[in-house]
């Protein structure tokens, strides 16, 4: 065994005989990493704080290749205050995790927490939570391997687009669309600059409502449809927003 120290976010813990638990670290550079944190449901223990779920920051260990590794103790980054104080931000939270998890197991990407982490803080930052998931859902699509087209025309490459086809896998022209629905062109734009922004330097969001509704409900669509991902905390958060 040899002693590591890790940055990430705590995706889930639980409790283990009279005083421990085990949690499972998302890690930044070694994926998911399933720790036993002895004592630390202690009221005095100094892996208590470390141990909770969402705790994010820099994690020391003695790391084991097979089965458990043991948490030693964990710099708290930020203890997202903000979004620990909204029912509603806790929920997409939870979402984001859990999404995100399930994206690393398909892909083994590093930059999939890469991409978590700058929505969370961006969600801990004040920015509107359904907007800042919409824009990691779409950027995690090539990460599943269902990437869309949205840079012009899926069947035949021209830029005078009119609609997005889900079945077709992306924007369509006038004569490539069969029966999709006709989309509105702020629409069209914003998706792709959903798609291909940083989501770190996102700093204001001036988007009208009805237009960032339309974009949830097609990538909520999307997701259904074509992406194989079903989680609780996507159906919990639907019921709550
Ligand atoms: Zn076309």
């Amino acid at each position: 065994m040899k002693i590591i120290s890790v940055d990430g976010i705590v995706i889930s813990s639980t409790p283990f005989k009279e005083s421990s638990k085990i949690i499972n670290i998302f890690t930044k550079d070694m994926g998911i990493i399933g720790c036993i944190a002895k004592g630390s449901k202690s009221l005095k223990s100094k892996l208590r704080l470390p141990s909770e779920k969402f705790a994010y920051g820099t994690f020391h260990m003695y790391y084991k290749d097979n089965g458990l590794s043991t948490l030693i103790d964990g710099d708290i980054k930020n203890h997202f205050i903000n979004i620990k104080s909204d029912i509603i931000k806790i929920s997409y939270l939870t979402y984001i995790c859990e999404l995100a998890s399930n994206v690393f197991k398909e892909s083994n990407d590093n930059e999939v927490y890469n991409l978590m982490e700058q929505a969370i803080l961006k969600i801990e930052d004040g920015l509107d939570p359904k907007i800042i998931t919409n824009v990691l859902e779409l950027q995690y699509l090539q990460y599943l391997g269902i990437n869309l087209n949205l840079d012009n025309c899926v069947k035949c490459g021209s830029s005078k687009i009119v609609t997005l086809s889900l079945s077709k896998g992306g924007y369509v022209c006038n004569n490539c669309r069969t029966n999709e629905p006709l989309l509105d062109e702020k629409v069209l734009k914003l998706l792709r600059l959903y798609y291909y922004v940083d989501i770190s330097k996102i700093s204001n969001l001036d988007i009208d409502k009805d237009v960032s509704d339309m974009i949830n409900t097609i990538i909520d669509e999307y997701y259904e449809q074509y992406s194989g991902v079903y989680l609780k905390s996507k159906k919990i958060l639907k019921d709550l927003t």
